[in-house]
């Protein structure tokens, strides 16, 4: 039973935060792939076996804004006070991501806005994109670090990235979640100055605003339904306005798929996967079907069919191999827990 941990043996053992500990914790983030590539701007972006104190003291300040209002170094915090003992393991979901190069997360903003308030692309979904990125290549046959690909998170958040290499070289959300495709209830990209615009004119607040794209944009916003099932089924019952969402969400993501396959130099898969993306034929369809310029071609039928595991989609004449790869962020999270807590 390689993920049952055992709690009694971690509560007894004594706090470990010697610097041995804390390089083992580090080599162990390097050897599963938390890769750093500037040190001194790390802020805890990796997984280590440090006690929660330390924890809530490295959380980077953005993890306080995602959380649904609720400041995660709060949660670390309680837990610590009733366990002092045990260590906590914090798997960011923006630590794959931090290989991507500067020219992909740096926004052209004078340099301050990065330097002084940390305001640069992060990144989420990465557990899920690093968990499917190995099944994808393992799939394939090509060694992970040969691997180029463009994977696709569909669900309620949705999210593309670019990986050249195995690892993470673009993604689509940004500094919060809220950027790039449109998701179940966020808009994903849109001109920033739509936000100042409607501050100025409209009279909306931040919060208003942060509501209005967080959580009535997206589907919900413009086919009334957030649940793509939902969607899908009015617009096959000939509801316009279910029909525009659907055309909405899949020409923006065709759009990061044509970036990313040039990002990546050619991408040798595109890989779909979490709830729209395992289980919509109807959407993967749509997307599929906008992607003839880069000589995609998938197998109606085998796109409809329902498989368990990893498995390929396209027709055999496809130039990019297509795939539908289940994710399991619970058991990824698991796994990192289970290497650097044991
Ligand atoms: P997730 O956040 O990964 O749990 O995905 C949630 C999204 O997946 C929701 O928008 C659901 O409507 C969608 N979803 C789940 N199953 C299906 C399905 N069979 N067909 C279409 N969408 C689905």
């Amino acid at each position: 039973k390689p993920f049952s941990i055992d709690l009694g043996r971690l509560r007894s053992r004594e706090k470990d935060r010697s610097p041995a500990a804390v390089e083992r914790a580090d080599r162990a983030g390097e050897e599963l792939g938390f890769v750093d590539r500037e040190p001194g701007k790390r802020r805890g972006r990796k997984p280590s076996p440090r006690t929660g104190q330390v924890h809530a003291k490295v959380l980077p300040p953005v993890a306080d804004e995602i959380a649904d209002g609720e400041p995660v170094s709060g949660w670390l915090r309680a837990m610590a006070e009733r366990w002092p003992d045990m260590p906590q393991v914090v798997v960011f979901d923006t630590s794959f991501h931090q290989t991507m190069p500067r020219e992909a997360w740096q926004y052209a903003l004078p340099d301050e806005v990065y330097t002084e308030h940390g305001i640069r692309r992060y990144g989420f979904h990465g557990t899920s994109h690093d968990l499917v990125t190995g099944l994808a290549a393992e799939h394939l046959g090509i060694p992970r670090g040969e691997f180029r690909a463009v994977v696709l998170h569909l669900g309620n958040g949705a999210s593309a990235t670019a990986i050249r290499d195995g690892v993470s070289v673009d993604t689509s959300m940004g500094y919060t979640p809220l950027a790039g495709l449109v998701m179940g209830t966020r808009s994903g990209d849109l001109d920033p100055s739509v936000v100042t615009h409607l501050m100025r004119n409209h009279g909306y607040d931040a919060e208003e605003l942060d509501t209005l794209m967080n959580r009535r944009s997206g589907l919900l916003g413009l086919a009334g339904e957030a649940d793509m099932r939902q969607v899908l089924e009015n617009a096959a019952s000939g509801d316009g306005r279910a029909r525009n969402a659907l055309d909405v969400a899949s020409y923006r993501l065709a759009k990061y798929v044509g970036g990313y396959h040039v990002a990546v130099g050619g991408a040798q898969a595109i890989v779909f996967t979490a709830g729209i993306g395992e289980n919509s034929a109807p959407f993967r369809a749509r997307v599929l079907d906008r992607l003839e310029a880069l000589g995609v071609a998938y197998d109606a039928e085998a796109n409809r069919a329902r498989v368990a595991g990893p498995h390929t989609i396209s027709a055999p004449e496809s130039a990019i191999p297509v795939l539908v790869v289940p994710t399991d962020e619970e058991q990824a999270i698991a796994r990192l827990t289970w290497e650097l807590a044991r």
